[in-house]
């Protein structure tokens, strides 16, 4: 089923003159261009809509260098959807032809395989049961280890989930990139597989698959989410299962630290900020942020130090769809977050999301830290 896609059409003329989020704007940051902060990108698509700009090559090079990771609406008091009009000005820019040739390349990979990476076709749902696991695209085609000790960790927990999604993207790259009809047909996927597999508990990988399932379907492609489907991050449901004595973690595994254990940094994924305290099982009240460092925590004997762009005003590692348009920004933001963790005293940086592991940890040498996937930490140490 299908609402209307909502009217994000007064958000620009109320953010081109407000600087209220330009200060925690990752893009702004590590580009210091007054165009690329929100207020500027308010400023173009509400210029252009008065008829005093028109959407050409430039202009829509300026509109493609957000990263459309939220953090500028996590941060408004009046709770502007700016990257939703974003958005829906690159949907109109796309459609004029004047989008970076990567928008074009990548929307025929997804069209054809549902995924930018490899031209290979998604799998169906890989079975019939209650609990599903998202998979995606990055966690195949990226970081695949992320996966497979995922899976490690939730059959040590009791759990056999049914795989969903495999290989295909949630619909955030297609929307990020103005494919708005490309986005729907990949959101209607995952739900046309929900459905066949009668999953009711869908475990994502991490805060960019919840945030696409529980705010993006419904907020910006007017697709709904069946009421009946809770999602719930791998992290907080492993939290919850060691809770409940179903899980144990601090076996000794060939990444044991010991007590002269370097300092270690945990990044908060990319989305993070669009999941407010991030998702926890229901009856549990704490900030769901803490679900990762508590996972942490039972493992690692080194001390932990906290970047400064953490829980709340976590910037992304790069993983959007900045990879396919100015791949140049992404890496500067995975660099800016591997200063971040440098700067706080890290030798080891640890997070859990495909994509971004995929762009940091190639980098992470540069900056005399290591990067490990939280759930293959996690597996390294299963009792
Ligand atoms: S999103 Fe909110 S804080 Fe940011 S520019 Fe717009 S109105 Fe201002
Ligand atoms: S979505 Fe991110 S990159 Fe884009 S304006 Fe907002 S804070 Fe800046």
């Amino acid at each position: 089923m299908q609402l209307e896609a909502p009217n994000t059409g007064s958000t620009t003329d109320n953010c081109r003159y407000c600087l209220m989020c330009r200060h925690v704007c990752p893009v702004g940051h590590v580009l210091m261009l007054e165009t690329l902060t929100p207020h500027g990108w308010g400023m173009t698509i509400a210029s252009v809509q008065r008829g005093l700009l028109t959407w050409n090559a430039d202009t829509a090079a300026a509109l493609y260098h957000c990263a459309d990771c939220g953090t500028c609406q996590a941060h408004c008091v009046t709770d502007q959807p700016l990257p939703d009009a974003i958005a829906a000005a690159r949907a109109e820019v796309a459609a004029l032809g004047h989008a970076p040739a990567g928008v074009y390349r990548v929307g025929a990979m997804l069209a054809e395989w549902g995924n930018p990476f490899e031209k290979q076709a998604p799998s169906g749902p890989s079975g019939k049961g209650e609990v599903g696991l998202y998979v995606g695209d990055e966690a195949v085609y990226r970081w695949p280890q992320a996966l497979e000790a995922a899976l490690k960790l939730l059959h040590a927990a009791g759990v056999d989930p049914v795989l969903i999604g495999k290989g295909r993207n949630n619909g955030y790259l297609a929307s990020s990139l103005g494919l708005p009809d490309r986005a729907q047909a990949l959101a209607q996927a995952t739900l046309d597989d929900l459905a066949a597999s009668g999953v009711k508990r869908l475990l994502v990988l991490a805060p960019g698959d919840a945030f696409a399932f529980s705010r993006l379907y419904g907020e910006r492609l007017g697709v709904v989410w069946p009421a009946d489907v809770v999602v719930q991050e791998v992290t907080a449901f492993l939290e919850s299962q060691i809770d409940a004595g179903e899980l144990k973690l601090g076996g000794g595994g060939a990444e044991t630290l010991t007590s002269e254990a370097p300092p270690y940094a945990y990044l908060d994924p990319t989305h993070t900020v669009r999941m407010e305290g991030r998702l926890r099982p229901e009856g549990l009240k704490p900030e769901g942020w803490e679900a990762p460092r508590r996972l942490l925590d039972a493992v690692m004997s080194g001390p932990r130090c906290e970047p400064f762009w953490r829980k709340e005003r976590a910037h992304p590692a790069g993983a959007t769809a900045l990879q396919f348009t100015f791949p140049y920004v992404a890496m500067m933001l995975a660099a800016a977050r591997l200063e971040d963790a440098k700067s706080a005293g890290a030798r080891v940086v640890v997070t859990e999301a495909p994509g971004d592991l995929a762009l940091l940890a190639p980098m992470a040498p540069r900056y005399g830290l290591q990067v490990r996937g939280l759930y293959e930490l996690l597996a390294d140490h299963l009792s």
